[in-house]
């Protein structure tokens, strides 16, 4: 058997047995850790689980988008900034050339700079009316909307339903889409790199849609497009402005529907701040 055979039988073997979502960005052989693990002393096990919970390198990409009080999950792509240049300066002129928002999705699926691109089952575009006047952008596709195709169809999706309900719309007269079109692996927060990389293909996409509204949800939509390092907690229910696609757009951030089912207490907040958005809409009108 050729290796790619050989590759190919244990891909499939691996499907047949249910694994059919990639987990990290590279092969781990977990029979070599375990043998590692049971062969050092028990109390360096017991600090190491004291550290870093089991459950904590598997929460969903909705938890990934609470305001970070203690550093964020580590992203295993260092920041190499001549690598992140090239990505940068690759994106830009992708999503430069589209005329389109077809176009761009197009782009996005022929653009090269990303690796997430390789771990992802789909490219999570967007969703919603394009010729809506609002716009929410989220960090990045979970498992479900990997799946789907779709941003915000799990559970914080649901939520984030009801929340553009509360302000009278649905996916009918709003447009919703992230920062990152790719699933990151295992849910883990996307690294600054793949941020930075895709960022020119957010701000065609701001440009192509030219909403009057950017609702920017989470801490990494918007400190990555307000270029702030402020936390969300500090930033939302507060009108600031994008100027990335040559006019100004007001800009309200708020928390991620994810970070507030695991914190319901700040629903209140949250629910002031999509009055705001509501008055500001109605507004513009
Ligand atoms: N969280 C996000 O930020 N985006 C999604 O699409 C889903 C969950």
């Amino acid at each position: 058997m050729t290796a790619v055979a050989q590759d190919t039988a244990a891909l499939k073997w691996l499907i047949e047995a249910g694994a059919d979502e990639a987990v990290g960005d590279a092969p781990r052989n977990a029979f070599e850790e375990s043998a590692k693990q049971t062969a050092k002393p028990s109390a360096d096990a017991s600090e190491k689980a004291k550290s870093q919970p089991a459950a904590a390198t598997q929460k969903s990409r909705d938890d990934a988008a609470a305001p970070a009080k203690t550093p964020p999950r580590a992203a295993t792509v260092p920041l190499d900034l001549e690598s992140v240049e090239a990505a940068q300066a690759s994106a830009k002129s992708l999503a430069d050339g589209a005329a389109t928002l077809a176009e761009l999705a197009a782009a996005m699926q022929a653009f090269e700079g990303c690796a997430l691109k390789h771990t992802a089952a789909n490219l999570v575009f967007g969703d919603g009316n394009p010729d809506a006047d609002i716009m929410f952008i989220g960090e990045a596709p979970g498992a479900d909307e990997d799946r789907e195709g779709k941003p915000f169809v799990g559970v914080s999706g649901k939520l984030l339903d009801r929340m553009i309900a509360a302000i009278g719309l649905d996916r009918t007269s709003a447009y919703i889409t992230n920062i990152l079109p790719w699933r990151p692996p295992g849910n883990r927060k996307p690294s600054p790199a793949e941020v930075a990389s895709c960022l020119p293909f957010i701000a065609r996409h701001i440009t192509l849609v030219s909403p009057k509204i950017l609702v920017l949800v989470g801490g990494t939509s918007t400190s990555n497009l307000l270029e702030t390092s402020q936390g969300i907690t500090r930033l939302r229910g507060r009108w600031k402005t994008y100027t990335g696609s040559g006019e100004d757009i007001p800009v309200m951030p708020i928390y991620h529907p994810a970070y507030l089912l695991r914190q319901p207490g700040l629903k209140r907040e949250a629910w002031r701040d999509l009055l705001d958005i509501k008055e500001r809409l109605t507004s513009a009108d």
